[in-house]
Formats: C-alpha cells, structure tokens, sequence
C-alpha cells in the first residue's frame, strides 16, 4: 500500500472511532516509526494521554525551541512524571541559531514577517526535519476549527514536503470536546489557557485573546495577515475522503477562552 492509499484508508476507518481506538488503529497500520510532535498545548496534552496511557510505540516529541513559556516547560515535567514515559526535546541547531541571533538579534522576528519566518525556520521547522527524518507516519493536534487553512485538511492526508502520513486525530474536534476529555482524565495542562491563551507557542509571539475571537488571533498578533503558521504545516495535500468533515458554525469558532476549571 503506497501513501496515498494509506491515507485515504486511515481517514476511511479513523472517522466514528473515539480517540483512544484512533490512536491506536495508528500504531497498528502506519508501516514505519511515528512520531508525534507536541507543543503541550491543550490538544497535544489530549493526544499524549491516549498515546502514552495506552503505551503505544508512538515517538512523542516536543520542539524546544528555547523560547517558550515557564508554565510550559512545567507541563512537560509534570507530564513525564504522570506517565513515566519521555517527551523527546529537539533544541535548534546550534551554530544556525546563533547566526540567527548575530544577524537580527534576540527579537529580530518583530521586524518584519520574513524576520519572523526565517526564526521559525532556524528555532522549528529544521528540528522538525530531523524529528521526521525516517518517520512513516507524523501525528499532529491540527482541528479543522483552528483556522481556514488547517479545515483543508483531514483525519489523514499525505505531507509531501516530509515524506510522511499526517495522521490529526482531532480534526473533527471542537475545542470544547477537547476541554472536556481533559478535564475527564485529569489530563495536566498548561494554566495559560485558564489566562485566555488558546493557542500556545512562543512566550514573545503569543498573547491571550478576546473570549469570541479565533484561536489563532494570538499567534503573532503583530502580523496583519491571515496566514499564522510557522511553517510547519505547509506541506500536505487533502485526502480523497472527505471523512474528516470540519465543524462548522460561530459557535465552533468562538472557542471558550480556554477556563478549564469553569468547564
Ligand atoms: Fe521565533 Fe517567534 Fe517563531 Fe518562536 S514563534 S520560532 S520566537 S518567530
């Protein structure tokens, strides 16, 4: 079975099932290692509770991009010292990021988008790289509700600028459902989203948002346009299926301002 096929036949048999059996029907029939890159947001906390509380053999890795919030890197203890297992980190390579640093400066990326694009690269998207190479199979947090770009996607489509499956076993999730299986399995989670971040990245490119205002409105705020990623999540074609149908309506933009413990 080629990758296409693989795709469109995880997105066949991905849909109706609940996360747990999802994650787990991914360990089964992705044919190579797979890894899942977390960012230890709310999503990625969700995907971290199946994956590690069933043990699946499912690679988890987090890019250190050393500018992350405090409260993040405490999630990523305590979420080793909850399940006994470790979240690999991948640190930017050394000699491209003090290059970076010399030629714009510490915060060189507010200068201009490409500033910014070219930070990403170096401190992202080249660990990524290594954290893909030889990788079959790349699980993500990605829903379709996060932005118009990522409700292009699917449960599953091929990536062709890694070479890989991309398997978003919460596509079809509204954030609301994921607030809640957090809360039902006592999953840790980062308390900035009980400040009004919904989505969380870098300390000095993330900010809280308004409650109503989407999800990705704090990404980079600074930026006019509406294309807020970090070149990631750039390289994937939509599958045949359409399975992975997006939520839709206000209500699913307007995500809850993330107060876990008012859930
Ligand atoms: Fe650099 Fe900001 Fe991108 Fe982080 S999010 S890699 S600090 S530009």
């Amino acid at each position: 079975m080629n990758r296409d096929e693989l795709a469109i036949e995880l997105a066949t048999r991905l849909a109706g099932r609940d996360l747990f059996a999802r994650l787990a029907l991914v360990a089964d029939k992705v044919p190579g290692p797979i890894v899942f890159t977390t960012s230890l947001g709310l999503e990625d906390q969700a995907l971290t509770h199946a994956i590690f509380s069933q043990d699946l053999a499912i690679d988890v890795v987090t890019l250190d991009t050393g500018r992350l919030f405090p409260e993040t890197y405490q999630v990523w203890a305590d979420t080793e010292a909850r399940y006994g297992r470790r979240i690999h980190g991948l640190s930017p390579d050394r000699a491209r990021l003090e290059q970076l640093v010399a030629r714009q400066g510490i915060n060189g990326f507010r200068a201009s988008v490409e500033a910014r694009k070219t930070c990403c690269a170096v401190r992202k998207v080249e660990p990524l790289r290594r954290a893909l190479a030889g990788a079959a199979g790349w699980i993500t947090g990605l829903r379709a509700e996060q932005s118009p770009d990522r409700a292009l996607l699917d449960l599953a489509v091929v990536d062709a600028a890694y070479g890989v499956v991309k398997i978003n076993p919460l596509f079809d999730w509204t954030r609301e459902r994921v607030v809640e299986f957090v809360r039902h399995h006592d999953v840790p989670y980062n308390p900035l989203h009980d400040r009004g971040f919904l989505s969380i990245g870098c300390a000095p490119c993330t900010r809280a948002v308004a409650p109503g205002e989407p999800e990705r409105t704090g990404r980079w705020w600074w930026e006019q346009n509406d294309k807020k990623e970090c070149g990631l999540h750039g390289g994937a074609s939509m599958a045949t299926h359409g399975a992975g149908a997006a939520p839709s309506g206000a209500a699913a933009m307007s995500a809850t301002s993330g107060e876990l413990e008012k859930v």
